[in-house]
């Protein structure tokens, strides 16, 4: 793949057809971590934002184990307060995403939707998409219905009847938010043991508008323009039964959003950025943070030390390639 840098591109600049230092992928927590520490080094990193400004934190109701806000903060609120630090020291943000990357040269380049650069290091930090259940009705009635953010959408299910789908801390989390507007919300996961942690498994239940189907599976999302049922199957006994609802909230885990990087960067059997403990990837000049390369931890926080971390390594990366270039006296 080759690019020609320049080319019809709309929101080009003469800043654009400048090899950038850095480019960091992404808009969370990890990006604009790994952005405001370019940015102090002096490399005036460009941040492309990716779809969802912010991240998958920014469409958080309220972060509460971020330290330093001891009250909680949130989602959003935290995403700007990111974006406008690394902002201050000269990261410059673009509400973009990167179509195409080639690796195969460096400076590697990255191609967007309205314009091309070329960077001599790249920080990946393009997160996770929630994960689909891939039942009957899910697709059709997405934006129906059903959803993948509490936060974004349960001002639509005021004094409606909800499912929650999943048995971790988001479904709980998100379970236990869903309670201020839905009438009452039905938590299904497919086993016996929620897998949540107690004080959110605490807090649920003793929540009097959540109650728990354990052992059970949605098996279909029914409905014609919005959702109206949905379809339960009990695991070990096999019954079925259709159960009359208004929205379907689903929260089952998440995939790294890396596929566009298959045959370029090493990513590992399900999909996540391989990186040692500096953040590097299999490609020297290629650095990774936050939920690309994170299947165990999933927090801001540590979302944030692996941008920094990845920032870090990029500046000596760079230093020394600097060092070696004047001294072939390139
Ligand atoms: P998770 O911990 O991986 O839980 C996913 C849940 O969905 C599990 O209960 C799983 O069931 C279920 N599931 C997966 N695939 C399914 C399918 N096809 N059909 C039905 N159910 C399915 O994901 P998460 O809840 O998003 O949490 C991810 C990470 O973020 C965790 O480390 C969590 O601690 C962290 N997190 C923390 C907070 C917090 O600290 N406040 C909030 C949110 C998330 P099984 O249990 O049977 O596998």
């Amino acid at each position: 793949m080759s690019f020609e840098l320049g080319s019809g591109a709309q929101a080009e600049t003469a800043d654009d057809r400048r090899v950038k230092d850095v480019i960091v992928l992404g808009s969370g927590p990890a990006g604009f971590s790994a952005a405001l520490y370019a940015a102090r080094a002096d490399r005036a990193p460009l941040v492309l934002t990716g779809q969802e400004l912010g991240g998958q934190a920014g469409l958080t109701h309220t972060i509460e184990n971020y330290p330093g806000f001891p009250g909680g903060v949130g989602g959003a609120e935290l995403g700007q307060l990111f974006q406008k630090q690394a902002e201050r020291f000269g990261a410059r943000v673009e509400l973009d995403s990167a179509t195409a990357i080639d690796l195969s040269q460096w400076p590697f380049h990255v191609k967007t939707y309205s314009a091309e650069y070329a960077t001599r290091t790249l920080i990946i930090a393009t997160g996770a998409n929630p994960r689909k259940l891939n039942v009957p009705g899910e697709q059709e009635l997405t934006g129906r219905g059903v959803s993948y953010c509490a936060t974004c959408d349960g001002w639509f299910f005021k004094g409606k009847e909800v499912v929650v789908v999943g048995g971790g801390d988001s479904a709980l989390e998100e379970g236990l938010f869903l309670t201020r507007y839905a009438s009452h919300v039905t938590i299904v996961h497919r086993r016996e043991e929620l897998r949540a942690g107690r004080i959110l498994r605490q807090r649920a239940e003793r929540n009097e508008k959540i109650s728990f189907r354990l052992n059970t599976v949605v098996q279909a999302i029914r409905g014609e323009t919005a959702v109206t049922s949905v379809v339960l199957r009990h695991v070990a006994s096999g019954a079925i039964k259709e159960k009359p609802m208004q929205g379907v909230f689903i929260f089952i885990g998440h995939d790294p959003n890396t596929e566009f990087l298959r045959g370029q960067v090493d990513l590992d059997a399900k999909g996540y950025v391989v990186a040692d403990a500096r953040m590097r990837t299999s490609v020297p000049g290629v650095f990774v943070a936050g939920e690309a390369a994170d299947s165990v931890f999933r927090q801001v926080a540590t979302s944030v030390g692996m941008g920094v971390a990845a920032a870090m390594t990029a500046e000596t990366w760079l230093a020394e390639r600097e060092a070696e270039l004047a001294e072939a006296g390139a």
